[in-house]
């Protein structure tokens, strides 16, 4: 585990962190990022080795994602719908779909995304979509639409999710590349944060693909998006964590500089408590978080831990930011420095990978059960 978040700190301090700030301007990740997050390791974490990858375990794989995601948070938000399309293809896959496809995004050759499951009818409730893939021959044959997918227009490869029958209703997941005809993908939208993943709409129309591009069952499409789900919500947890921890630390420098009244903020008691208290939030989420991973290995099914986890680190991460930017006054609402960006993206991760307020529900239906 250390070496490997030995290299993942390395490539992040040379590689991302210097463009984190050009990132969120400009709306582009840095060109050819994902081929040197390849040499690097960062692909193919969530990847055994026998397909290229680092085979690294959900903590380090956490550990990593708070390591990027506290240099930019765009950056460890493409990572983390790239590596959910790898473990849907590690958990779900065929030997030939695995051997096929899986170096290639180990390597970053392949940019992956996954899920594509939210539609104009809703996202939190997968059993409500319109997409609908149909036998044709050998194949299928999708048609529909989605939107607010991450890295739409980007990657080149991803996993998406499309009802294949009314009664019962099911839906299947499908790995859908972006050469295929009858696939585009629609317009940007603009975001609040995360300015540097491109998140938009994908289109099929009469869009078909072959019998070897159905991932799992054809009724299975919720037990993919299950098999990948641990990672989301631990990447997504590690991530916010990063933001916030990033932002504390920034926030610390800060006050230790800003003179006010003749005296630097960080001699404040109040300022020093609310530092403290913030530290201390952040700490017992980290530990939430290892505790959650603890319980859920080897465990099957839902796993209630990590939904807790997620949900509380996310939202303390949401706090802690908000916070920090406080305490730089004027300045924390500038663009000229990060401590606004942290408070853009790290809200994101409340809503995706596991939305905060379905998590909530289904906590309390767990906890009740
Ligand atoms: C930056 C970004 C990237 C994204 N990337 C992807 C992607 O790659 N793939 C993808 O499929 N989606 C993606 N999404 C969409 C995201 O998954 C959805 O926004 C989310 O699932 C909620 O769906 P919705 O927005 O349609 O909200 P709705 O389903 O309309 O729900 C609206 C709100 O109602 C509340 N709500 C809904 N259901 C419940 C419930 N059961 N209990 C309590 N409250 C509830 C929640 O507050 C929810 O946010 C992305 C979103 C963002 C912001």
């Amino acid at each position: 585990m250390q070496d490997v978040l030995d290299s993942v700190r390395r490539f992040t301090e040379g590689e991302i962190a210097p463009h984190a700030a050009e990132v969120d301007r400009s709306g582009r990740l840095p060109e050819g990022i994902f081929r040197r997050m390849g040499e690097a390791g960062l692909t193919g974490l969530a990847i055994p080795e026998k397909w290229g990858g680092v085979d690294a375990d959900l903590a380090t794989f956490a550990a990593s994602l708070e390591i990027v995601g506290a240099a930019c948070a765009s950056t460890a938000w493409a990572l983390l719908a790239h590596t959910m399309c790898a473990r849907t293809l590690v958990g779900a896959g065929t030997d030939a779909q695995k051997s096929r496809l899986l170096p290639g995004l180990a390597s970053g050759a392949t940019i992956g995304a996954a899920m594509a499951g939210t539609e104009a009818g809703g996202g939190s409730n997968p059993m409500g979509m319109r997409t609908h893939a149909r036998r044709d021959g050998d194949g299928w044959v999708i048609d529909g639409a989605k939107e607010f997918i991450s890295l739409a227009g980007y990657a080149d490869l991803f996993v998406v999710m499309a009802r294949t029958g009314e009664a019962p209703p099911a839906i299947g997941c499908f790995l859908v590349e972006k050469t295929d005809a009858g696939f585009t993908s629609g317009r940007r939208e603009e975001l609040l944060g995360m300015h540097g993943v491109p998140v938009g709409g994908l289109a099929f129309a009469n869009c078909r693909v072959g019998a070897d591009r159905l991932l799992g069952a054809e009724a299975g499409g919720l037990m993919v998006m299950g098999m990948a789900g641990a990672w989301g919500l631990a990447g997504a947890a590690g991530a916010a964590m990063g933001i916030a921890g990033a932002a504390l630390y920034e926030a610390g420098a800060f006050v230790k500089e800003r003179v006010v009244a003749g005296a630097a903020l960080a001699t404040l008691p109040g300022v020093q408590a609310t530092l403290g208290d913030l530290q201390m939030e952040l700490a017992a989420s980290r530990a939430g978080l290892a505790q959650a991973l603890r319980e859920i290995e080897g465990r099957k099914g839902p796993p209630l831990p990590l939904f807790r986890a997620k949900l509380a680190a996310t939202e303390c991460a949401v706090h802690v930011a908000d916070r920090c930017m406080g305490l730089h006054g004027a300045a924390g609402y500038s663009r000229a420095l990060p401590a606004e960006r942290r408070v853009r993206d790290v809200r994101a991760f409340g809503i995706h990978w596991g939305n905060n307020e379905v998590l909530r529900d289904t906590i309390r239906k767990g906890s009740v059960a």
